[in-house]
């Protein structure tokens, strides 16, 4: 353990100091608490109750109701102990009632005739209700009960910490130190506005609620402040970055218009919303922050298509990433078919290139030859210099964490970012995180698809899948065959041979192949265009596979021990088939020992094929850190706000601090809220994106 230094005078503690400032905690129960993730006297302060204990009102013993747990006071008529167990009489003026503890030591200071408060769950016992193993208190001469008569809070506990020494330390330090220490720093204007508690009572109360009214009152107070801290530190930065750089203005044009004429398709009208969307934020002199939402297939590589003509036709570079590899090298493919007859000139890089290769496209990016990269985050890594890019284009936007969208913009003094994904974030996150982002959803899909039929199959059924899969090649179509999920390296490589060996031996006749992550890039991207040339029957593959990668043709994907997917997972995965015109199927096989959430998983993906409501069970499962790749740096960790319960107050938080913020664009009449900020959220907002 470190030695940290205690400060001398009562005046030196902050919020940031250790709890051991306090009496009665030393250097164990210092540990101990810190196992709650309690370290300072805020963490103290804002240990929030796991839930509450309502022991407001004893009940008559008549009146006690099997299967609740409930308060009542009574007397004893008897008591006895034996066999490790102590049992009693009770009695009041309504009736009478039993309890049992399961020790015998209490019949050594409970007699007959005493008054006792108790609080636990009751019974059946015959005829009357029996109070099992209750917290009881003896109320000597009448004296008022602590055990009972208010709502007691219940905090995560660990072995070494009852709920008395933690609720003990929490009295402690809110008696020592709340008046010093909680001071209001939401602008009065909105404290009296919405007859807000004052920080400090809210604190109080939500450790010590006299009514679930109150209580309500309080929660909402401190879900204000940290919704309403993260809404105005992250719209000050973004404005500060927006005032602070021009973006350059992209205007569609001769290019724009020609690859517009060629198409062979109709777009969707979510797909010309997003495209003018976009194009009237290129037009402003501020760089445009959008995130493109859309479920898998609904079209989104071409909206960022317009978008980079766009910049092409000004006379700027754009850059193209995506997460994998194989992506990359897919959309590099695509995107040359389209744009090479235009007469734009595209670029692929990744980290496997060779090194003469690599020169050569960064000269083209650096002289300005190359106007659209495409690649992995290798675009921006060292070492790599544009000439003017002005557009960034990140696929799969959540696939990236959000450190890396820093990283992009220092390639750029401004880009305009457009982040696309097929995770569709719920609203509530997406404002939390990144304030006033502005999100376009293709909310569409292209015309004639038809919605993908998924089932499960049981282990022991797993042969007829070689049936479904014979008919759908039979049809000329193309299978996807993924593996089991088992991490990396050697073992992922002896899976996905196994799985190869086992089609092949029951399959003979089709014609199989193996793609994973140990391949190196070239032969990983022969095979996929052997793939898309349909010279391929059945694509062995592991996760690879999971984001992006379109082959219309293919219309089966067999997903192997689908149980040990997460559900956003299985669900892209889904989505890469679907792509075309014909029927198609996913077939999720169970594996032996699946677990009930797996089983949960499995039986969502047959019941739910809307992209948007799976992934609001994914933030209900997982919560909403995993989710956004934010979890390390702790946008999303809040102590009292949970975003889809307080969706209306996160709503409020960020109109506040928009029209604060339009009043008092540098907060310099709210010095106290400035410095709450930065004292909260200084390290958060340093990482988080350009946002
Ligand atoms: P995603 O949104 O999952 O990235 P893609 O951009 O890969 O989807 O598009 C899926 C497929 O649909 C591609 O083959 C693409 O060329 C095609 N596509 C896109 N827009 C349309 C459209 N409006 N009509 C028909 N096909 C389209
Ligand atoms: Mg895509």
């Amino acid at each position: 353990m470190t030695f940290t230094p205690q400060p001398k005078k009562r005046s030196d503690v902050r919020l940031s100091s250790p709890v051991t400032v306090l009496s009665g905690v030393g250097p164990k129960k210092a540990e101990a608490l810190g196992k709650l993730g309690v370290f300072t006297l805020e963490d103290l302060i804002f240990l929030m109750p796991r839930r509450y204990e309502d022991r407001r009102f004893p009940k008559p013993l008549s009146e006690l109701t099997p299967g609740n747990i409930e308060c009542a006071v009574a007397d004893v008529a008897e008591i006895s102990a034996f066999n490790g167990r102590t049992e009693a009489v009770l009695s009041d003026s309504s009736g009478i009632a039993r309890a049992v503890w399961f020790t015998d030591k209490i019949a050594d200071f409970v007699h007959k005739g005493m008054r006792l408060a108790l609080y636990g769950p009751i019974s059946d016992y015959y005829v009357e209700p029996q109070f099992s193993h209750p917290a009881f208190e003896i109320l000597y001469k009448n004296k008022t009960p602590t055990l009972i008569g208010k709502i007691f809070p219940i905090y995560p506990g660990t072995a070494e910490l009852p709920q008395k020494a933690i609720k003990k330390f929490v009295d402690t330090v809110l008696e020592t130190y709340a008046d010093s220490l909680l001071n209001d720093f939401l602008p009065s204007r909105i404290l009296t506005h919405y007859k807000m508690m004052s920080l400090k009572e809210a604190v109080m109360t939500v450790h010590n609620p006299a009514d679930e009214k109150q209580f309500i009152r309080a929660r909402n107070r401190l879900s204000f402040d940290e919704l309403f801290l993260l809404q105005t530190g992250i719209m000050l930065r973004r404005r500060a970055f927006m005032g602070k750089y021009r973006a350059s203005i992209l205007r569609a044009g001769r290019i724009f218009r020609e690859f517009s004429d060629s198409l062979t398709f109709k777009m969707t009208d979510a797909q010309r919303i997003a495209i003018y969307e976009i194009l009237e934020d290129v037009e402003k002199p501020y760089p445009m922050n959008r995130l493109l939402q859309g479920d898998v297939g609904s079209g989104k590589t071409l909206v960022a298509i317009f978008a980079m003509l766009a910049a092409c036709d000004s006379g700027f570079q754009s850059a193209f990433m995506a997460p994998t590899e194989i992506l990359a090298q897919q959309h590099y493919v695509s995107l040359r078919r389209f744009l090479a007859p235009l007469g734009v000139r595209t670029a692929l890089l990744t980290g496997s290139l060779r090194a003469s290769e690599r020169r050569e496209i960064l000269a083209g990016l650096y002289d300005g030859n190359i106007s659209i990269a495409v690649g992995t985050h290798a675009l921006f890594s060292g070492g790599v210099t544009f000439n003017n890019l002005a557009l960034a284009v990140i696929d799969e936007q959540h696939r990236f964490g959000v450190l890396q969208r820093g990283e992009l913009t220092s390639k750029a003094k401004a880009p305009h970012v457009l982040a696309m994904t097929a995770t569709p974030i719920p609203r509530t996150l997406v404002m939390s995180i990144y304030g006033d982002l502005e999100v376009s959803t293709l909310n569409e899909m292209p015309k004639g698809r038809k919605s993908i039929k998924t089932s499960a199959v049981m282990p022991q059924e797993f042969k007829k899948v070689y049936g479904m899969i014979r008919e759908e090649v039979s049809k000329g179509h193309q299978v996807y065959w993924v593996c089991p999920l088992i991490g990396e390296g050697e073992r992922e490589l002896a899976n996905v041979i196994a799985s190869y060996e086992m089609i092949s031996s029951a399959m003979p006749e089709m014609r199989a192949a193996v793609i994973h992550g140990q391949l190196p890039i070239d032969e990983k991207s022969r095979v996929m265009s052997e793939f898309s040339a349909g010279n391929i029957d059945i694509l062995v593959a592991t996760t690879v596979i999971e984001v992006g990668v379109d082959v219309p043709n293919a219309t089966m994907i067999v997903i192997q021990d689908a149980g040990q997917f997460g559900l956003s997972q299985l669900h892209q995965l889904r989505g890469r088939v679907g792509r075309g015109d014909s029927q198609s199927y996913c077939v999720l096989l169970e594996n032996e020992g699946i677990t009930d959430s797996g089983r949960e998983r499995i039986s969502a993906m047959v019941e739910i094929s809307d992209g948007f409501e799976l992934s609001e069970r994914d933030l209900m499962q997982r919560g909403p850190g995993e989710i956004c790749g934010t979890h390390q740096h702790g946008v999303t960790d809040f102590r009292v706000a949970e975003l889809v319960r307080d969706e209306k107050i996160l709503e409020l938080a960020r109109d506040e601090a928009k029209s604060l913020l339009d009043d008092d664009p540098n907060l310099s009449n709210e010095p106290e809220l400035k410095q709450e900020i930065l004292r909260r959220l200084g390290k958060v907002l340093e990482l988080a994106s350009v946002s």
